[in-house]
C-alpha cells in the first residue's frame, strides 16, 4: 500500500483503520497486474465538504455532491474513496477493465473486497451514483451527527 493511503487510513475513525488496513492489503493481493489500490478521499471536514457542495450551485462547475457539511459519512471518517493507480503512475476510475487478466474487472474486485467486511458501494445507490466510494453499514448521517465527539473530535460510536 503506497503512503498516500496509509496517511489517509491514519485519519480514518478509530475503529475502522485496522479493518480498512485489510481491506487495502487483501485487494493489494487481489489485484495482481497492472493497477494497485489508492484511497484517494478518507476523513473530509464539514468545512471540506460545504466548499465541495457549493461546486455546482454557488461556485463554478459540476456538481459532484448533494451532501452539505455533516451530512456525508466522510465527515465522521467512516468513508472511504478509491481510485486505481496504474503502472504507478496514472490515475483510472476505469469500473470495468480487467488490469489483471482474471476474468473479473479490477474495480468490482474491490467492491466485492469491501463488501465482504461490510462496506456498501456508492455504486449500488439509485439515485446519485458514486462509483469510487465506499461507507461502513450501519451509519446514517442523522444518527452520526447527534453523537458526542471525544478530545480528538471523532464520534463516540
Ligand atoms: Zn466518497
Amino acid at each position: 500500500m503506497d503512503k498516500v493511503t496509509k496517511e489517509r487510513i491514519s485519519q480514518l475513525h478509530p475503529s475502522v483503520r485496522a479493518e480498512v488496513t485489510r481491506i487495502i492489503e487483501e485487494i493489494d493481493n487481489a489485484l495482481t497486474g497492472r493497477a494497485a489500490v489508492r484511497i484517494s478521499q478518507g476523513l473530509r471536514t464539514f468545512a471540506e465538504q460545504d466548499e465541495i457542495y457549493a461546486q455546482g450551485r454557488s461556485n463554478p462547475g459540476k456538481k459532484v455532491t448533494n451532501a452539505k457539511g455533516g451530512q456525508s459519512i466522510h465527515n465522521y471518517g467512516l468513508a472511504v474513496d478509491i481510485v486505481l493507480i496504474i503502472d504507478g503512475k496514472t490515475a483510472s476510475w476505469d469500473t470495468v477493465k480487467d488490469w489483471d487478466n482474471d476474468k473479473v474487472a479490477d474495480w468490482y474486485e474491490c467492491v466485492k473486497i469491501f463488501a465482504k467486511y461490510g462496506w456498501d458501494w456508492g455504486g449500488n445507490w439509485k439515485t446519485f451514483k458514486d462509483l469510487p466510494h465506499f461507507e461502513k453499514k450501519g451509519y446514517t448521517w442523522r444518527g452520526l451527527l447527534a453523537k458526542k465527539r471525544d478530545k480528538s473530535n471523532y464520534v463516540i460510536l
